[in-house]
């Protein structure tokens, strides 16, 4: 699933890229801050985003959702086990 997304700056600033979650992975392709964090890079949920590994925040917001729904897209993949591929 990909989603037209804004990574959201500590200072009110924006940059612009598309956000897709695959089933181990969350990724941002963006010119500014491309990431990927696959489930082991991120400590937990924070607001409309994720936590990574080493303390920084990643938010973000998906273009025609309001935080709160973003903050389930990422809730749901974090929580979501890979089924059947122990
Ligand atoms: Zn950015």
């Amino acid at each position: 699933m990909q989603y037209q997304a804004k990574h959201k700056h500590s200072l009110g600033r924006r940059c612009e890229g598309v956000a897709s979650f695959t089933a181990n992975a969350f990724v941002y392709e963006s010119k500014e801050h491309p990431v990927r964090l696959s489930r082991a890079n991120v400590v937990r949920n924070d607001g409309p985003g994720l936590k990574a590994r080493g303390g920084k925040d990643w938010h973000f917001e998906f273009s025609g959702k309001d935080d709160k729904e973003v903050r389930s897209l990422f809730e749901d993949w974090y929580s979501r086990r890979a089924r059947g591929r122990r």
